[in-house]
């Protein structure tokens, strides 16, 4: 029924016709500023005692809107407009519930550089990280929908004589989606549109830094004449709301992605039986990482380079895919520091609003405190490159330069910890073997690269690199839908593998059908 899936295409900003649009957008965007969005309930909108101011962390004093936060009480109301809708949504065939999802796709594609100009503004991304946020979101939305479609398909069985047999997909219930603010818009809609195609409800609690993006996917799917309290959103503190929903007797299952320590006290919380529950919740976990690149001998130093640092500094590092630990092999150790630190010192750091900065601000005030805190760790614990000193204040808005530390062990803070930062730790490998076991070696394991043109070398990490995500002589960033699917090993989650073709089965179980003639 609908065409094959594809991914959006990018656009190139250096040429005219892109450029001029991003441009009108963010001046029309910067006049949109400020406006306030309710909470939504089962479609009513509602507004609380406490306000939220939503900054922009390149430009702190601007506000991008306002927002209200839910307090505990409210996800009693949630969860039953929530369960209220399920009962006749979950009954409507998937082909129709995929074609909001389709609608929904339509509508942002219509008005992406509307989207991408409240990404920079909110998230202080660059132009081409937020146009790739949007598509990533476009994405989701096209390939869940022709996914939902697969899903609701006969499934076989054995044929058994006398009997007719089936196993059907059927939704869960009521589902919590709680998104981190780094990919405010991809993330926040792919998780939520799973939970919807599936025939699920869901209450979508985003991140405290990026409420308005939410608020925006929010009228996105109103848009789509999507019907009252399918799709709910609850913004407000995950200690307060988040902790409230996850708790809650009348939710079936959990869909959270953020960083390790809140992911792990969910996972605890969600199993805890509450008076009243009537299932086992189920999550869906997509946490933290420490990735690293290894660079063997004999490479193009130049590309390897290239790579590490796309990986390490786009979007300020704060994607969990983002390369955190160059392991270098020995021989070519100092040769490629040379190159890395000479083209990372090379960005230019200020307001992405002005496409002449390829890194924006880290997301706010707290981001910026405890990255300079690791990079105050990393001073004791290697050799400081290139960033590293104090940089001009906020005020204003919280940048950070790229910041390089060569010469790290292993075992140190830096390269265990997770800094969500443009900080980047330097080990030195003494051949293949070494670089795999340094690389194995912390508690995560979501992306890995390796440069090589060993092919034993490839094949091997090929087994033992034990990452979810795995890219050999590319960039560890950028993972597209369907043609990579994303999700982490080992206390980077679950391995959701979101943008794959198990991924709704995680919102699905299976009943198994029999009645004998
Ligand atoms: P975070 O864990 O601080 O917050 C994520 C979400 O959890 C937010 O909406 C927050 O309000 C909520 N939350 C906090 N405490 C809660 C509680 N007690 N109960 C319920 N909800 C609660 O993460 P963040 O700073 O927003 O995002 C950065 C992290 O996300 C990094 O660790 C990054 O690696 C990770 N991340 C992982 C993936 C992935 O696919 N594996 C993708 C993006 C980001």
């Amino acid at each position: 029924m609908f065409t094959p899936f594809q991914n959006e295409p990018y656009v190139n900003f250096a040429e005219d016709g892109p450029r001029q649009k991003m441009l009108d957008a963010l001046a029309r965007v910067q006049k949109e500023l400020g406006r306030t969005y309710p909470i939504v309930i089962g479609g009513q909108r509602i507004v609380t005692e406490q306000m939220r101011a939503s900054h922009n962390p390149a430009c702190w004093r601007q506000i991008v809107g306002y927002t209200y936060d839910a307090p505990a009480e409210l996800a009693d109301e949630a969860v039953q407009a929530a369960t209220e809708a399920f009962r006749t949504w979950s009954r409507v065939p998937p082909e129709v519930r995929a074609r909001y999802l389709v609608k929904a796709a339509a509508i942002l594609r219509r008005r992406i550089y509307e989207f991408c100009a409240y990404l920079v503004y909110e998230a202080s991304k660059n132009w081409n990280e937020a146009y790739a946020d949007a598509a990533e979101a476009i994405d989701f939305l096209e390939f869940y929908a022709r996914e939902a479609v697969r899903w609701g398909q006969p499934h076989p069985t054995t044929p058994y004589p006398g009997e007719e047999n089936e196993v059907r997909y059927i939704p869960l219930g009521v589902g919590v989606s709680i998104s981190p603010w780094n990919f405010p818009l991809a993330i926040a809609t792919g998780m939520a549109a799973a939970a919807i195609v599936t025939g699920n409800t869901v209450i979508m609690k985003p991140a405290e830094q990026t409420p308005v993006l939410a608020a925006k996917i929010y009228e996105l799917f109103e848009a789509t004449s999507l019907p009252p309290g399918v799709l709910n959103y609850l913004p407000g503190a995950g200690e307060v709301i988040g902790e409230a929903l996850t708790g809650h007797p009348g939710v079936r299952f959990v869909s959270f992605t953020g960083s390790r320590d809140v992911g792990l006290h969910i996972y605890q919380r969600i199993a805890t039986h509450q008076p009243g529950q009537k299932w086992l919740k189920r999550a869906i976990l997509e946490m933290g990482g420490k990735d690293a690149i290894i660079v063997d001998e004999d490479v193009n130093l130049d590309g390897a380079a290239e790579g590490v640092v796309a990986s390490a500094f786009g979007f300020q590092g704060q994607k969990c895919s983002a390369c955190s630990r160059l392991i270098a092999h020995t021989k070519i150790y100092d040769a490629l520091l040379e190159k890395v630190v000479e083209r990372a010192s090379r960005l230019t750091v200020g307001d992405p609003a002005n496409p002449a900065n390829y890194m924006g601000a880290v997301i706010d005030e707290e981001a910026y405190n405890r990255i300079l805190q690791y990079i105050a760790i990393g001073r004791a614990e290697g050799r400081v490159v290139l960033g590293g000193e104090e940089t001009e204040h906020p005020g204003e808005g919280y940048f950070i330069h790229p910041t390089i530390i060569a010469d790290v062990d292993p075992d140190a803070r830096i390269a265990q910890e997770e800094i969500f930062g443009p900080v980047l730790a330097v080990i030195r490998a003494n051949d293949f073997d070494h670089a795999l076991a340094i690389a194995n070696n912390t508690c995560y394991g979501l992306t890995g690269g390796v440069y090589s043109y060993n092919r034993m070398h490839l094949e091997r990490a090929r087994h033992e690199f034990h990452v979810g995500n795995l890219y050999f002589n590319r960039k560890i960033t950028g993972a597209l839908v369907d043609v990579q699917p994303f999700g982490g090993f080992n206390l980077s989650g679950t391995d959701s593998k979101a943008g794959g073709r198990d991924y709704l089965g995680l919102f699905l179980q299976a009943k198994s059908i029999s009645e004998r003639w």
